[in-house]
């Protein structure tokens, strides 16, 4: 039966016509493909210590400058190894001793793990909360550094990026938040992310906004006797990004699609203009699932609902998973849940890049299959 029914075919217009909602790597819009191939012979393939590499690296920076309204004494480092390798190198290069990270899915649990086994470190304290909520940071003296997700990916909590201590540096993992989450620099030391979520780029990259007070921790941090593996040194990766470069070769394709996407941004209103974009579609999907009887938000404080992925729980009468194999069999792709969470749920994406219409279309389809397989 259930064989069947994963063949159903959806009517034409209820398929979306971009059928990408995936937490990342997400939709990478056309335009931003049709712009690397025009660049092609003068970019790929060509050194990424020349003019025509660089000029595109200090475009981004100024890029990102203008979307995120950065104070003139903030910096931008960018690196090789995506967010994950952000983490390590947060390990080595900005936390000194002791440390507070926020736990609430899989995203942060995994930093806070890292600094936690780091033989270097001393004090590395983690709350955790159930997924689905998120805790608070309870300040202390000892900490010089704050860790916590912007947006925990894994389950669709957006917490509000604020300073809660005047005292030590806070970073905040924006990985899936930045550009579809209002920011304001003041609020923080290093929001740091990678290309292939609100972006619409590939992965690979980090990219941290890091105020004077946080570059001044990695310059202290550099001057003591600690071993800093080169590719972990932030203060390396800084030194490279002050030169428009990346300390070794970067993928040269995901800063120019990130390159792209950023220049789109800024010509059509900036962050208030992308991230209104996803608070459009992320409301959308959260009416939707308080309106049909078989779905709930799996966020239940809709302060901490996420702009930039919603968790819509399914009634137990529906399964979940084979409704993401009908709408995958009919090119609607990477609605599934995160893996080790375990829940009857479709987790979708509303990056900026995504359009609100798409979303519409998604929801009258996921009616529709729900419906046929009832
Ligand atoms: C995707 C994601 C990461 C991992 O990013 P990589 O670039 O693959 O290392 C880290 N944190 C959050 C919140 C994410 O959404």
């Amino acid at each position: 039966m259930s064989i069947d029914l994963e063949q159903i075919k959806l009517p034409s217009d209820l398929i979306p016509k971009d059928g990408r909602f995936g937490a990342g790597p997400s939709k990478v819009r056309d335009e931003q493909l049709v712009a690397l191939a025009r660049q092609n012979r003068h970019f790929l393939g060509t050194s990424h210590r020349q003019k025509p590499v660089k000029n595109e690296v200090a475009k981004l920076r100024a890029g990102l400058s203008e979307f995120f309204n950065l104070p003139a004494d903030y910096e931008i480092i960018l690196g090789n190894g995506g967010s994950t390798l952000f983490w390590d190198a947060a390990v080595f290069s900005i936390i000194e001793e002791n440390a507070q990270f926020l736990s609430f899915g899989e995203f942060g649990s995994k930093f806070a793990a890292s600094a936690k086994a780091a033989p270097h470190l001393k004090n590395i304290e983690i709350i955790k909360s159930e997924p689905g909520s998120a805790p608070d940071f309870l300040p202390h003296a000892q900490f010089d550094v704050y860790a916590t997700p912007h947006n925990e990916t894994s389950t669709g909590v957006m917490k509000p990026v604020k300073r809660v201590s005047q005292q030590g540096l806070f970073l905040f993992d924006a990985t899936s938040a930045a550009g579809g989450a209002l920011v304001e620099a003041k609020d923080f030391d290093c929001y740091y992310f990678a290309p292939q979520k609100s972006f619409g780029s590939e992965g690979g990259l980090f990219i941290a906004l890091v105020s004077p007070q946080l570059v001044a921790q990695i310059e202290k941090i550099k001057s003591q006797n600690r071993f800093i593996p080169p590719i972990l040194d932030l203060s390396i990766a800084l030194e490279n990004s002050r030169l428009d470069q990346t300390y070794n070769t970067p993928s040269l394709s995901t800063i120019f699609l990130m390159s792209e996407q950023v220049e789109w941004f800024n010509k059509n209103g900036g962050l208030s203009w992308a991230a209104g974009r996803s608070k459009a579609s992320s409301e959308h999907l959260y009416q939707w699932a308080e309106k049909q009887e078989y779905l709930t938000p799996f966020v239940q404080d809709k302060n901490l609902r996420s702009s930039v992925i919603a968790t819509i729980d399914f009634d137990e009468s529906i399964n979940a998973d084979l409704i993401a194999k009908i709408l995958r069999n009919n090119g609607i792709v990477d609605v599934e849940p995160y893996r080790k969470l375990g829940r009857n749920q479709l987790r979708i994406a509303t990056f900026p890049a995504i359009e609100l219409s798409d979303v519409q279309t998604l929801t009258a389809a996921i009616d529709w299959v729900v419906a046929k397989t009832k």
